[in-house]
Parts: structure tokens; C-alpha cells; sequence
């Protein structure tokens, strides 16, 4: 007689599921409603770019012990990365992420456009689609939007009016969210977690857990967690995207970054043109009258600012090599 464990592998064959989490080189697999407790195929972990992540698709062999070992994992649909130059590593912070879900309140916190604009930008560098949940509107009458949030419904991301406490909009929300991998993010208070509980009673999340699990600032984040939802797709919990700075980007890229200066690209006298101060810049002209908005401008200039100093950083870091 073989262990149940080897017959269950040998007869059904390999298992397929959606890494959730990884900690010191385990990985959690969510298979058929349940987590299992995988290791990874020695050969696996040494072909480079196909290091398991979170969100990963992966085959399965039960064990005999009742864990599981990873032994392939499917091409990636796309990817949530921080952008790396060509001579370091690419950090994946989780595969197969569908959306991004930037979610501000209309007040208590005030909405941070600035964060806003950053998540923004992870969404449009990784070329995933966004979307903002606008939540708390049942603390502003007649649901008048904060003007400054306005802004962004002119630039075409879907915007989803919520309330946790009273219920609005989270029929339209699950909507969004269902068979979707969705990494949902905003800066702390906004009620990230109280709108998880809203959704999944069951859950139990303590107030203010999502997005906050590192607690030691944004340097020291834990990594991305997936939270399988009850009618299909998941949740990434991204500790830290929201403080992303194009530390690993070319200057050059951050264009895209913001949708709206996409029409105008090559339309500046010089080709190299940043948007900075340059003589025949159409960014800055488009600004000036008005058909881009000037607070999302001078949040292109800071992350230019600091994309600038990071690629230099990196340069001279290169050539004392
Ligand atoms: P997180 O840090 O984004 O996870 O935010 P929390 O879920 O912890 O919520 C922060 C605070 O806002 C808590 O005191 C919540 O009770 C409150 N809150 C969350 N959602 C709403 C809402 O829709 N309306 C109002 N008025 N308060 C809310
Ligand atoms: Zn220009």
C-alpha cells in the first residue's frame, strides 16, 4: 500500500492553485477553497526568472506528510513590479494582478492626492487598469464630491462611491472584485479594512490592518498577501505600494506614469524634452490653459525629481563598481 498522500499525487495527478504568501522559502497555495503548505522543487527555485510569487499559478504535489511541493509554475499574465535597471534583479511584488483598487475617503483623512497620484502610477507603469473607491460618502451630503477628486474622473478611472457604514456602493464594488486579482490600497483611515468587513463579515480584520502589517515605515515592508474572496478572485494586500518612488525607473518612463500627457508625447521641440522648464515643452503649455490639471503636474515633477536623483545614484553606483 502506498501513503495516501503519494496515491492522492499519483491519482489525481498534480493539484493547481494561487500562492497567497511566501515566508522563508514556504509558500501558502490556495487549492480548492483550502491553503496548503507548499515547499518548491529544488530545480525550480534555480531557473532565475521563474522564482515562485505571490499570485503565482502553480502545479501541486501533495506529500506524503500532507504538505505540498511546488513543482511548476504557469507563465504570468502580468505583474505588479517595482521597475528595476537592467543590472539588478526586477522585484515582482505579486503576479497576475488584474486592477488596482486606489481607495481615498472624502474626508477624515482628507483625500492625499498625492498618494493618489503615486498608486496611480504603479497602476499605468505596470499597465494595469485602476479604479478609485471614494469611500465615507455618507459623511458629505448629497454625495458632492471633493472637487480636487473630480480631477480624476475627467482623466477616465471609474470612480465607485462607497460608504462601510452604511452600505453604499458595495454591491458595485463586488462587482469589480469578482474573479479579479485586485490589489486594493490607500493611505491608512480611509477604511480599507472596514470595507473588507463590510464585504466579508467573516473576515474579522482589525481596523486599520490593510496595507499596514510592516508598521516600521516604508522601507521595512512585509511582502504581498492574497485574500482569496468568496466568489472568486482575490485581494492583494500590497504592504507599502502606496509610498512607491521611482527609485528603479528611468527618468524617461515616468511619462507614462500619467495618462494624461500620453496625447502630447513627441509634440515638445526637444525630443529628450522632461517637462521641466524646457523652451516649446507642450506639457507645460497644456498646463498653463488648463487641459492638465497643475497638481498632478507638480506630482510628475517630484517623482522626476526623484527618479533623477535615484538614476544618478545608480550611475555613479555602476561605475565604482
Ligand atoms: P484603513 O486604515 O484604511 O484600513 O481604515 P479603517 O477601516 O481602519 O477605518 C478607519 C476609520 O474610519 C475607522 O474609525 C472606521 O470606523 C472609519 N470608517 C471606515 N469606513 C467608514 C465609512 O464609510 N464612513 C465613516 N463615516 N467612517 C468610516
Ligand atoms: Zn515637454
Amino acid at each position: 500500500m502506498c501513503p495516501a498522500g503519494l496515491e492522492l499525487s499519483r491519482g489525481a495527478g498534480r493539484l493547481i492553485g494561487t500562492v497567497l504568501e511566501t515566508a522563508g522559502g514556504l509558500y501558502r497555495v490556495h487549492i480548492e477553497g483550502e491553503a496548503l503548505e507548499c515547499s518548491v522543487r529544488g530545480r525550480l527555485k534555480k531557473e532565475g526568472g521563474s522564482r515562485v510569487a505571490v499570485g503565482d499559478r502553480v502545479e501541486v504535489e501533495r506529500l506524503p506528510d500532507g504538505s505540498g511541493r511546488i513543482v511548476d509554475v504557469h507563465p504570468r499574465a502580468s505583474k505588479l513590479s517595482r521597475h528595476a535597471p537592467s543590472r539588478r534583479r526586477e522585484q515582482i511584488i505579486a503576479a497576475n494582478v488584474d486592477q488596482v483598487a486606489a481607495v481615498v475617503a472624502v474626508a477624515r483623512p482628507e483625500p492625499d492626492r498625492r498618494m493618489l497620484d503615486r498608486l496611480l502610477a504603479v497602476a499605468e507603469l505596470n499597465d494595469l487598469g485602476a479604479f478609485l473607491v471614494i469611500n465615507k460618502v455618507d459623511l458629505i451630503p448629497d454625495q458632492a464630491l471633493p472637487e480636487e477628486l473630480e480631477t480624476y474622473r475627467s482623466l477616465g478611472y471609474p470612480m465607485l462611491l462607497t460608504s462601510a457604514s452604511d452600505g453604499t456602493g458595495l454591491d458595485e464594488l463586488w462587482a469589480r472584485l469578482e474573479d479579479k486579482v485586485t490589489v486594493f490600497s490607500g493611505p491608512s483611515g480611509v477604511g480599507k479594512s472596514s470595507l473588507l468587513n463590510a464585504l466579508m463579515p467573516g473576515l474579522e480584520l482589525r481596523v486599520g490592518e490593510v496595507g499596514e502589517r510592516s508598521g516600521r515605515g516604508r522601507h521595512t515592508t512585509v511582502g504581498a498577501l492574497l485574500i482569496p474572496l468568496p466568489r472568486g478572485g482575490y485581494l492583494a494586500d500590497t504592504p507599502g505600494i502606496q509610498h512607491f518612488e521611482p527609485g528603479f525607473l528611468d527618468p524617461r518612463e515616468l511619462e507614462t506614469a500619467f495618462r494624461e500627457m500620453a496625447p502630447l508625447k513627441g509634440t515638445c521641440r526637444f525630443a529628450d524634452c522632461r517637462h521641466r522648464a524646457e523652451p516649446g515643452c507642450a506639457v507645460i503649455a497644456a498646463v498653463a490653459d488648463g487641459r492638465i490639471d497643475g497638481r498632478r503636474y507638480e506630482g510628475y515633477l517630484e517623482l522626476l525629481e526623484i527618479a533623477d536623483q535615484a538614476s544618478e545614484r545608480v550611475i555613479r553606483g555602476n561605475s565604482s563598481a
